[in-house]
């Protein structure tokens, strides 16, 4: 068996992997990247990317049925998947490619192949074995389904969505989520009758209740059906279709059910129990730093409980490698990290929502919702919601919540509010270019700090 010896070995090569591997390499440190498929994980090949390159493909759909209401003349005549799923492939090859020039500017030493975390800081690919000074473990998340629910056929998961060469007829999504709500929104643009159901009492549970308001009546509507707190009881699938039973005794038929129901840690077969890692629920359990039980053994991205998002990763990643080539970084504050979900309209938020922040800090939380139909620049794009901040008592914004399309770009400035614990006159001053939906970030702030000017009271 050959050894081989590096500063830092990265088992997976995913958005907190290559992170890790990025940053290190550029502090001067060698750096051993294992990845058994493609450079990027999830995010790139099957998650983020894909599903936004789906999106906009459903954004022009609906811009060109609308077409005619501005003015200009265009038909629509329908979705080309094998258009689309192009557009979509291309874009990830592109970046694919992208992100192995990087490593290889980076110098950093890829090995394909699947790893096994050996104990200490070794990891055996293949009979060699890599050992560095430190270890990340950094193997991501897979599609969960639900007990005596088994994806196959008919019943998919967001993998299989994203790789279909046709567009079914009737979908129904089993999960309100970030990724179900995603996938509801762009088959109904293309045309698709879909139903979502949730078995919490609203769409996108873990956002501000104002956000689940807004999206269930934007998504109602676009027609599309949503069910909530409702329990899924079973699915049946045969030549011509798959039955999802209710608890209510409902039945819904369809072409293909998605089970969007959550992603679960894949920490298991990687040698990360048998090596005394210590796990709960499937995730690697850390301290604030990422460092697990196991001297200089560190965890990032969705292995680690908290937000599955890759841009958490790429954080989580940076921050290791700097904390391993001892530049003290700060502690990543979990509630900071932005939060989009970028359906039709978007879901921004980041911070604490009214009920969290009430929890903290009591019942004088204030907060303010200015409507987008006060802004100009949203009354151009056709697009309604709101932007609602939520205000700790005499302290700062705690938390920013928005919906709108396009609201996802505005999620920078609100980040930046919320890390700088910044009070509403704080930001009341800062000028926001007119026409655009900053302004209504802006608005808010000038509201809150007692001096509205587009608000009617
Ligand atoms: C449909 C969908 C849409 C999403 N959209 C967004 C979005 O818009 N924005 C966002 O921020 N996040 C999004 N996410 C979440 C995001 O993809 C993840 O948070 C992110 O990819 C996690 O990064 P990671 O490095 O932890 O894991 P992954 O990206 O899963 O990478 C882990 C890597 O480890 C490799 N690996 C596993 N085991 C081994 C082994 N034993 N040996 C070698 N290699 C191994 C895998 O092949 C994989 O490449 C989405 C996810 C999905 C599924």
């Amino acid at each position: 068996m050959s050894d081989t010896s590096a500063d830092l070995v990265i088992l997976g090569g995913g958005s907190g992997g290559y992170a890790a591997a990025f940053r290190a390499a550029e502090l001067g440190l060698s750096v051993t990247l294992i990845e058994k498929d493609k450079l990027g994980g999830t995010c790139l090949h099957r998650g983020c990317i894909p599903t936004k390159a789906l999106l906009h493909a459903a954004e022009v759909a609906d811009e060109t049925r609308d077409a005619e209401s501005v003015g200009v003349k265009a038909a629509f005549e329908g979705i080309d998947i094998a258009g689309v799923n192009k557009y979509k492939d291309g874009i990830v090859a592109r970046l694919y490619k992208g992100l192995q020039g990087l490593a290889k500017a980076h110098k950093v030493n890829l090995v394909e192949g699947t790893g096994r975390f050996v104990g200490g800081t070794t990891v055996e690919v293949d009979g060699t074995r890599y050992t560095g000074k430190n270890v990340i473990l950094a193997t991501g998340s897979y599609s969960r389904s639900l007990p005596g629910l088994e994806l196959g056929g008919r019943i998919i998961a967001s993998e299989q969505a994203l790789t279909l060469d046709y567009v079914p007829k009737k979908v129904v999504v089993l999960g309100g989520g970030v990724i179900g709500v995603e996938f509801a929104s762009v088959w109904a643009s293309f045309g698709v009758d879909v139903t979502v159901v949730e078995a919490l009492p609203r769409l996108v549970p873990n956002e501000d209740e104002f956000a689940s308001k807004q999206l269930e009546r934007a998504f109602r509507r676009r027609k599309i059906t949503f069910k909530t707190g409702v329990k899924f009881t079973g699915a049946k699938q045969d030549d011509n279709g798959v039955s999802v039973s209710l608890e209510s005794g409902e039945t819904l038929e369809a072409d293909l059910l998605l089970v969007a129901v959550g992603r679960g840690p894949n920490s298991a077969g990687h040698g990360y129990e048998e090596a005394g890692v210590k796990i709960d629920r499937g995730f690697v359990l850390t301290d604030d730093r990422l460092r697990t039980n196991l001297p200089n053994v560190y965890a990032v991205g969705d292995i680690v409980p908290g937000l599955q998002l890759a841009h958490r990763g790429f954080q989580q990643g940076i921050f290791v490698a700097e904390e391993i080539a001892g530049l003290n970084p700060r502690v990543i504050d979990e509630r900071g990290i932005p939060r989009v979900t970028y359906s039709h309209p978007e879901v921004a938020s980041v911070g604490l929502t009214e009920a969290q922040a009430k929890e903290k800090y009591g019942s004088d939380v204030t907060t303010f919702t200015y409507d987008l139909g006060g802004n100009g620049k949203s009354q151009i794009l056709k697009t309604s919601g709101g932007v609602k901040l939520v205000k700790a008592p005499d302290g700062p914004v705690v938390g920013v919540h928005m919906v709108g399309d396009r609201v996802g770009e505005l999620i920078g400035e609100a980040q930046l509010i919320y890390s700088w614990e910044a009070f509403p006159e704080d930001v009341a001053p800062l000028i926001h270019a007119h026409p655009t939906q900053t302004e209504a970030l802006g608005e808010a702030f000038l509201a809150l700090a007692g001096k509205p000017l587009h608000v009617h009271s």
